[in-house]
């Protein structure tokens, strides 16, 4: 029997994964990976937290090295060997090998392609002085751990506020290093929606990091022994002495482009479902790959980790001739800083514009991640996206202190299996007074949402609060309303509705708001009973307080 030759190309998350997938599916063929870094199966997400001293080891990091893929699964491991071009002619690809400068060629059969993201770096002035990082592989991290034990940092400058943006503050934070963060976008974490970033940029601040939102880096100036300037475009100058660079990745597609490979529109490596590239032999996976969102439809470059994986085991069943799909993805994803979990999965709104798809409605609710009367139970803000048509569920949004990701996942597998609102609202989910509660805040969220798709309750657009004629009805109790209300908005505790319907307009929409929109929606049934237009601002004043900051 022919063995079957395969060369992996990086031997990180996607690339690994293959790899040890493959040897399970045939114990006859020749795997090669190749990687130009110094480790393979490194914990990239795991980086952050050994700057911030939180995994004190670097060893923590390495999940395996070449001689336990060597002993265990038979597979050949080339560490700084760098692929420099695919001959896609000649079934080859050209390596180098970084320790001795030796060129050589390296036939296959399958060729498999998980290169990874490189960070982007800009061309920006200064960029090159020394104490400038961007964080990927592990000689980044022990670059800027050496960087901070020896120069110890007093101030530091992040550029970019998403998802390693904020990781990075908070560890820099933990080492004792005063940080500013310069993000392009007017918020936080810009996946969010703006409002939900809301809460993410209040815990910051709280915490003392420094936000320069809406504001873009220009160059930076050397101003001192280790001392830098950061120069804004508004102007603005902020002193670090150590800056970390975190504004996104860019997918490392330079072979596969230059072998002809086809490119997405989103400068992805272009695949089908099994991850096969247009050269029938050569597959790729991984941050390097475009793929399609399950909501919109639409092209996508998502570093996540979870997807890598996955696409690392399609492609290596699909080698092996196995009927495995790697359908899109949901971009399903959480963070953590200053003891704040922030996730999302599916569709945003923002996402959805984009898309130009608008059959959808936004719910907001604030429940306890356990049922109140349990000690410690936190509010988890949540937002769900459904479509209004129908109750398919969308999106969804959390942030709190705790039960954000169980509740962001439960939504997940939701949205993978096309469930609707009305699937929420039935979902069985355990509970016990420490973990939950009853009525889960997954099963609130159906709720509200179904009520809305089944005609129920009416939602009124937190975008037009502004703008809107309506008549704004806040029935919380007077000392709730005296501690601050909707301006313009008329106070009748929801104790007091039926008997003064009469002071309601019958001509104009009723706007109804609460705390956090339970009491609004019962007094929008009574209202709307009364055949007067009623609408509820869905997770009331706590809602409010996020659109309006
Ligand atoms: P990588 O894991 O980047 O591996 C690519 C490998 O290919 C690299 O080792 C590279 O050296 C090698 N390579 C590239 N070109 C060549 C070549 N020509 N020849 C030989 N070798 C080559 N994701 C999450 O889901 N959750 C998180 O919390 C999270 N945190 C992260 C934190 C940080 C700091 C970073 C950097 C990433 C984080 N990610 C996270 C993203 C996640 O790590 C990536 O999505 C995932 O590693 C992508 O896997 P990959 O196989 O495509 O690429």
């Amino acid at each position: 029997m022919t063995k079957k030759r395969i060369v992996i190309v990086g031997g990180v998350a996607g690339g690994a994964t293959c790899a040890a997938r493959l040897r399970r599916l045939d114990e006859n063929a020749e795997i090669v990976v190749l990687d130009r870094g110094p480790y393979v199966s490194f914990a990239n997400c795991g980086l952050p937290y050994y700057v911030g001293d939180v995994i004190q080891q670097e060893s923590k990091l390495l999940l395996a090295t070449p001689a336990l893929f060597r002993e265990r699964f038979n597979i050949e491991v080339r560490t700084r060997n760098e692929v420099l071009a695919i001959n896609r002619e000649a079934s080859t690809v050209s390596v180098r090998d970084l320790e001795t400068g030796r060129e050589y060629s390296e036939s296959y059969d399958a060729l498999v392609l998980s290169p990874g993201a490189a960070p982007i770096r800009p061309s920006w002035p200064g960029i090159d002085l020394p104490g400038i990082f961007t964080l990927r592989t592990v000689p980044d991290s022990r670059e800027i751990r050496h960087w901070i034990d020896e120069k110890k940092p007093v101030k530091a400058v992040v550029v970019g506020g998403g998802f390693i943006g904020l990781e990075m503050a908070e560890n820099l934070s933990h080492r004792g290093i005063a940080v500013t963060v310069v993000e392009l976008a007017n918020q936080v974490m810009p996946p969010l929606d703006p409002e939900m970033a809301e809460y993410a940029k209040q815990r910051l601040e709280s915490r003392g990091v420094t936000l320069a939102l809406a504001d873009a880096v220009a160059e930076f100036r050397q101003s001192g022994n280790c001392a830098l300037s950061v120069h804004t475009k508004s102007g603005k100058a902020y002193e670090a002495d150590l800056v970390v660079l975190a504004i996104g990745v860019r997918p490392e597609t330079q072979i596969a482009h230059d072998a002809g490979l086809e490119l997405g529109e989103r400068g992805g490596i272009r695949v089908d479902r099994q991850m096969r590239t247009n050269d029938p032999r050569i597959w790729a996976v991984g941050d390097a790959v475009e793929v399609g969102n399950r909501v919109t439809g639409q092209w996508e470059l998502i570093p996540l980790a979870g997807p890598a994986n996955r696409q690392g085991r399609v492609a290596a069943d699909a080698i092996c001739g196995r009927d495995a799909y790697f359908d899109g993805v949901l971009g399903t994803a959480v963070c953590g800083f200053f003891d704040l979990t922030v996730a999302l999965t599916g569709a945003t709104e923002k996402a959805l514009h984009r898309a130009g798809m608008d059959d959808f409605e936004s719910i907001y609710l604030h429940p306890g991640h356990h049922v109140g009367y349990y000690p410690g139970a936190q509010a988890i803000h949540l937002k769900l996206i459904f479509r209004k048509s129908d109750g398919r569920v969308l999106g969804a949004q959390a942030v709190g202190e705790a039960g954000v990701a169980r509740r962001i996942d439960v939504i997940a597998s939701a949205i993978q299996m096309n469930a609707t609102v009305f699937d929420l609202e039935e979902s069985e989910l355990c509970y016990a007074p420490q973990f939950g509660a009853a009525k889960d805040p997954v099963n609130m969220a159906g709720m509200i949402a179904a009520n809305v798709v089944r005609g129920d309750a009416q939602i009124a657009p937190w975008d037009k609060v502004g703008s809107s004629e309506a008549y704004f009805l806040d029935v919380r109790e007077p000392q709730e309303f005296q501690a601050g209300a909707i301006p313009g908005s008329v106070n009748i505790p929801l104790g007091q509705l039926r008997s003064r319907l009469s002071e309601l307009p019958a001509n104009k929409e009723i706007w109804v708001n609460c705390g956090v929109g339970q009491r609004a929606y019962y007094a929008c049934r009574i209202l709307s009973q009364h055949g007067l237009q009623a609408r509820n601002l869905s997770g009331g004043y706590s809602t409010y307080r996020v659109w309006h900051p």
